[in-house]
Formats: structure tokens, C-alpha cells, sequence
């Protein structure tokens, strides 16, 4: 079986063909998705969602996106971490971007993730666009190795996933691996330790190629997984094994 390590259900495009998306997932074989939360306002919905459905399962965190947002506390995502169906802390880092200026706020609130993700014992979402430097530094700066986590849809060099993954991370991989242009991305996805490669849709965004341009969801996950079992020559049951087996072993609180 495959899994979608990370994905938007909740966002209107896919929450309102929701039954169709569950349909499709074990067509393809996709038996669980982790739905990522990306601010406190429609966190109440995410964490309804996946209470309905046993496949999903939630984060709780505020995306560096949103920058006039309720801005959450350690103590606030530690207690609402601790429901059964919360698996993990984010998504969380830093996008210089989508987002220009100062962004301080930006910084602390990944510092505020990353010490509540050590307080509840949860790993980390990570989400770094144009920032690598940052990331890499506040991450080191807050122990985040202790916590451990996932550098998702990840698009930068193989020397930051290096350093991720000395730090305890593991690289997900998105629809943009299966991109003609991401040549570097592919290096990058031949590279990676097998114990250490995770796959996702980012759905609704990214859908893979041939689906490019289209809304995603998360059955469309087989796709990464055929393009990165391509690139490294191996089998997409190899691929499938081992994304599987790693996103049980970071998100290991499903297994309590
Ligand atoms: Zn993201
Ligand atoms: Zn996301």
C-alpha cells in the first residue's frame, strides 16, 4: 500500500469531492493520508475530517504563508497535539518567496513549532521555499534533530537534504520530481537514502505528471512513487515498501 504523507483534504477543491478522493485512494492503492494543518481558524475542521475517516490522520501548525493569523503558542500546540488523531507538529519553517520584508515573525514562529514539537514528542513539517540557510540554521539552533520530522515537497539541493537528514529529517518527495524541468530535484530523489525517502501529493497543488495542471489528491501519490522507482531503477514495489515502512516509523504515534 502506499501513503500520502502530506495533503490539503480540507481545502474546499478536494473536502467537497471527498467520497469520490476516498474512492479513488484504494483504487490506487493509497491506504492513509496525513492532512496538514496551515493555520488555527480551520484547524476545528481538519481535526472533524479526519475524526470521520479512519485513513486521514491530522498535524496541528500555522504555515509561514499566513502572516495576519491567530499566531499559536507552545503550550496551545502541545495540548491540541495530544488529541488520538494528531500525529504531528506543522506545517511549519520559513518561505522567503511568497513573502517579502521582515520576516522575524516568521523565524519565531518556526522557533515556536519546533520547541513545541520537542515538548510533545511529535516530529516536525517542515516547509522551507527560497530559505534554505534559515531553515537549516533555526533548526540547529532548536536542537529540531531531537524532535525529528520531514523537509516536505522538497525542491532544494542535495546538500540540504544532506544536512536534513543528519539532523534526523527525511526527505518527501512531491508531483514536481515527475516535472521535465526538476533535474536537479530527480538527482536529488536518486541520491536519497531508501530508509529516508518519504512521498507525498501536496494535493490540492502539484498534481504529477500526466495529471500536471490538474487538481491533485492523494491517490495521484503512485505517480511520485513510479517516477522515483524510474529514476533510481528500481521496482515502485521497492519505492512503495519503503515510503510506506518510513512514514510509519516517523509518524510512529499511529502505531500507540
Ligand atoms: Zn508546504
Ligand atoms: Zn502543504
Amino acid at each position: 500500500m502506499f501513503v500520502d504523507s502530506h495533503c490539503h483534504l480540507d481545502f474546499p477543491d478536494l473536502a467537497a469531492n471527498l467520497p469520490e478522493i476516498l474512492k479513488r485512494m484504494k483504487t490506487n492503492r493509497v491506504s492513509q493520508a496525513l492532512c496538514v494543518s496551515v493555520n488555527m481558524p480551520d484547524w476545528p475542521n481538519l481535526l472533524a475530517l479526519v475524526e470521520q475517516h479512519p485513513e486521514l490522520w491530522a498535524s496541528v501548525g500555522v504555515h509561514p504563508d499566513y502572516e495576519d493569523t491567530t499566531e499559536p503558542s507552545v503550550e496551545d500546540l502541545v495540548s491540541k497535539s495530544s488529541h488520538p488523531r494528531v500525529i504531528a507538529i506543522g506545517e511549519t519553517g520559513l518561505d522567503y518567496f511568497r513573502l517579502t520584508g521582515d520576516l522575524e515573525w516568521q523565524r519565531e514562529r518556526f522557533r515556536t513549532h519546533i520547541r513545541a514539537a520537542k515538548a510533545a514528542g511529535l516530529p516536525l513539517i517542515i516547509h522551507t521555499r527560497s530559505s534554505a540557510e534559515d531553515t537549516l540554521r533555526i533548526m540547529r539552533e532548536e536542537k529540531a534533530d531531537e524532535a525529528g520530522g520531514v523537509m516536505h515537497c522538497f525542491t532544494e539541493s542535495w546538500e540540504v537534504a544532506q544536512a536534513a537528514i543528519e539532523m534526523n529529517f527525511y526527505i518527501s518527495f512531491s508531483g514536481i520530481v515527475t516535472f521535465k524541468s526538476a533535474t536537479s530535484l530527480q538527482e536529488v530523489a536518486q541520491k536519497v537514502r531508501l530508509d529516508r525517502l518519504l512521498i507525498e501529493t501536496d494535493s490540492p497543488y502539484l498534481a504529477p505528471v500526466p495529471f500536471r495542471g490538474k487538481t491533485n489528491d492523494p491517490s495521484l501519490v503512485v505517480h511520485v512513487a513510479e517516477k522515483i522507482a524510474e529514476l533510481r531503477g528500481v521496482s515502485v514495489k521497492e519505492i512503495e515498501e519503503a515510503s510506506t515502512h518510513n512514514f510509519f516509523n516517523l509518524f510512529n504515534k499511529i502505531n500507540s
